[in-house]
């Protein structure tokens, strides 16, 4: 195993263990066969498990067999405050609370916001005392480090980045998200800043692996180093020297051999430049089975009516190639759950943006499109609930 540093100087393995895909048997988490990956996860050097309050079973899960086999101190725990759930400082202590019970331990080792999805959402924490709150539990040692993890855009993600003094933050990014959501420039923006970034999605869920074109499973076959599609985008991933842990969701001895073993051997640098046009030849290949051939430069933004352009085209472009499901989930992060709106609906086609579009791309046109096509009557439903509860 290979490790790279956090923060205050402690290793970190490069692959991090994401309990958020244990196997389910009869509606619950199969506890012996998650305990068997778990330990051989451990055996093979992993020290870093990534849970959640909102992952069902899961933290109950990782305490229960943490403790059983007394790996506590061979390893840290990251988990998430569900802040959106909370309205005050009360809900928040109690919550914590719990997820330390859950996880049969007296800290947690990284501690995110969960799914900080623009500036205002930290804001009202800020306003609920988080960060007094922060300070006490760090100070009390419940607490060893401070983060949040993000689905926005790039410039927002700066943004929160700079609102805080963050320990470390965790991005979604694959060599398909270069430039959407926090993206390449996000990434790079964290590091300068000195904050470890922990990678999420590495796989956008399966789908670099199970949900690709055949011309660009034949294009991975092509390099001079064999690899799977999945060790393609893990390399892609450990050879940037900004990435710290990346996360894998692993439910089999096969998934946690195979991932450890890639870690092993994994360094930044160690893509060929022959290596990295096969990649961003995969990615043309990928882009030209979709709706839109949006590159997500940017170059179009920002649009005085805050319509997030490059976003709602990746999401419309994921419905047309990885099914409607699939881009409504993703889509639904970056979109429904923030609080200022950056609908396809707020255009009012005033064609600024398509003056600077390399792609000459009918952008008012296919925002229409795109919103018809994603918000539908059911994602209106699902956004007006969702907002409701969380008060957006
Ligand atoms: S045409 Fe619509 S999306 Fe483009 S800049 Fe104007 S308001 Fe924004
Ligand atoms: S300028 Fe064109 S290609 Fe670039 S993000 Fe905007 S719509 Fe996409």
């Amino acid at each position: 195993m290979q490790y790279r540093n956090d923060k205050h100087g402690n290793p970190l393995s490069i692959l991090g263990y994401g309990c958020m895909r244990f196997t389910q048997q009869m509606g619950k988490i199969n506890i012996e066969k998650t305990e068997k990956e778990l330990l051989a996860a451990i055996d093979a050097g992993v020290n870093y498990f990534d849970t959640a309050y909102i992952y069902p079973g899961s933290e109950a899960a990782v305490g229960e067999i943490f403790e059983r086999n007394h790996v506590r101190d061979k390893v840290n725990i990251a988990t998430k405050l569900p802040h959106y759930l909370m309205k005050d400082l009360d809900g928040i202590e109690k919550t914590f609370n719990e997820e330390l019970k859950r996880l049969r331990t007296d800290h947690i080792d990284y501690y995110l916001m969960h799914m900080l999805t623009d500036l205002p959402t930290w804001q009202r924490l800020e306003a609920l005392g988080i960060r007094d709150w922060i300070r006490k539990k760090m100070d009390s040692g419940a607490i060893r480090q401070i983060g949040f993890s993000y689905h926005g855009n790039a410039d927002m993600f700066c943004k929160l980045v700079d609102a805080n003094d963050w320990d470390f933050c965790q991005i979604q990014y694959n060599y398909l998200d270069e430039t959407s959501q926090a993206g390449r420039d996000g990434l790079k923006y964290a590091a300068s800043k000195g904050i470890p970034v922990v990678i999420m999605e590495p796989l956008r869920g399966g789908r670099l692996v199970n949900g690709l074109p055949k011309s660009a499973l034949k294009l991975l076959s092509s390099g001079d180093t064999p690899r799977t599609p999945a060790q393609w985008a893990f390399d892609w991933l450990w050879n940037q020297p900004e990435v710290t842990v990346v996360l894998s969701g692993m439910n089999s001895l096969e998934m946690v051999q195979d991932n450890t073993a890639s870690a092993d051997k994994a360094y930044a640098g160690m893509l060929s430049e022959a290596d990295q046009e096969i990649l961003q030849k995969v990615v043309k290949e990928i882009l030209s089975h979709m709706a839109v051939g949006c590159t997500g430069c940017r170059y179009c933004m920002p649009c005085p009516k805050n319509v997030d352009i490059p976003g709602i085209f990746f999401a419309y472009n994921m419905a047309k190639s990885q099914g409607l499901l699939t881009a409504e989930k993703s889509y639904f992060m970056t979109s429904a759950l923030r609080r200022d709106s950056t609908s396809p609906s707020n255009c009012v086609e005033c064609g600024k943006c398509e003056k600077h579009c390399p792609q000459h791309i009918e952008i008012r046109k296919m925002l229409k499109e795109a919103g018809k096509t994603l918000e539908n009557p059911i994602y209106k439903a699902a956004a007006y609930v969702t907002r409701k509860v969380m008060k957006l």
